[in-house]
């Protein structure tokens, strides 16, 4: 999503500002599925796509489409039975076949096999892991922000998270600030645009999320409570904890604030500013920190 639309694409309507796509099972890179639906208007003329559909489309775009086995590996499985105090074995997922043309361009989707009869899931838990996003701003103010996730474990069938919800799992907006004449010519003269925006990628309980429109209530509070980036995240966050909802959220605004706030134990974390040092954290107390590399 972006809070506005790339100046690199002069011909996109204003009020295109995003894709997401949702059930994607071939996709290798799903946020490159989003940008590339979101670049063909023709092809994908909605906000939101999922499944077979979206994949045939991304396919069609030159999107990497890759069997589904591409995306298991038996250690990390294993690991997961650990962490849930499982016996390591048997290895119940079907051990994959990795296809040798993975690193083609494209698979088409029709011709992968669908093995869905062979699999046997044993109940696992519901935490959420292993999501990804980011948030970033260019030097015309435009903010960009993506999340993509493979959403809590042990999910119902056809479960959608919060991650491809635009406005629960992922934000970007800008507006004219409020104010009457003498405020807009203050900001002027202060070297303020008279625009503020933001942009929010999350992560947690997404069911949260999206009963709470998570992301998008961000840029509400700024807008219309004044709040400032900080408070904004940090109020959002609190709400979310008092139901239960425990996760965190990156963002950044229109002046290249950066906020990061959780409510749980830990989220992994970084920011890297114009000097292109990245600063990260893991830990619910932990400061950003210069990531030192140790090469032997
Ligand atoms: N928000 C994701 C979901 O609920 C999970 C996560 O962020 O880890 O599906």
């Amino acid at each position: 999503m972006v809070s506005k639309p790339p100046a690199s694409h002069p011909a996109m309507p204003s009020s295109r500002r995003g894709s997401s796509v949702t059930l994607i099972t071939h996709t290798r890179n799903p946020s490159h599925l989003a940008r590339a639906l979101y670049l063909a208007p023709q092809l994908a003329p909605h906000p939101m796509l999922s499944g077979a559909a979206a994949e045939a489309t991304g396919a069609l775009l030159g999107v990497r489409q890759v069997d589904p086995s591409y995306f298991w590996t038996e250690a990390r499985w294993k690991e997961h039975r650990r962490g849930l105090g499982l016996p390591e074995d048997p290895v119940e997922y079907p051990r994959p076949e990795i296809p040798d043309d993975t690193n083609s361009e494209t698979t088409d989707v029709a011709s992968l096999s669908d093995d869905k009869d062979k699999e046997t899931w044993e109940p696992l838990d519901l935490m959420p892991t292993g999501t990804v996003g980011a948030v970033a701003l260019d030097i015309r103010g435009c903010i960009a922000a993506v999340t993509s996730t493979g959403g809590r474990t042990n999910k119902l069938v056809g479960r959608v998270g919060d991650t491809p919800v635009m406005g629960s799992g992922f934000w970007a907006e800008e507006w004219e600030r409020d104010g009457g004449f003498l405020k807009r010519n203050w900001d002027r003269l202060r070297g303020k645009s008279k625009y503020e925006g933001v942009g929010v990628s999350g992560t947690g309980d997404g069911d949260y999320y999206i009963r709470r429109a998570a992301a998008s209530n961000i840029a509400r509070r700024m807008q219309y409570l004044g709040e400032s980036l900080d408070e904004a995240t940090q109020n959002v966050i609190d709400d979310l904890f008092k139901e239960g909802g425990l996760g965190g959220v990156i963002a950044l605004d229109r002046e290249g604030n950066v906020a990061l706030p959780l409510n749980c134990s830990g989220m992994y974390r970084g920011v890297i500013r114009p000097d292109g040092v990245p600063l990260t954290a893991i830990f619910f107390d932990e400061q950003l920190t210069e990531l030192t590399t140790n090469c032997t």
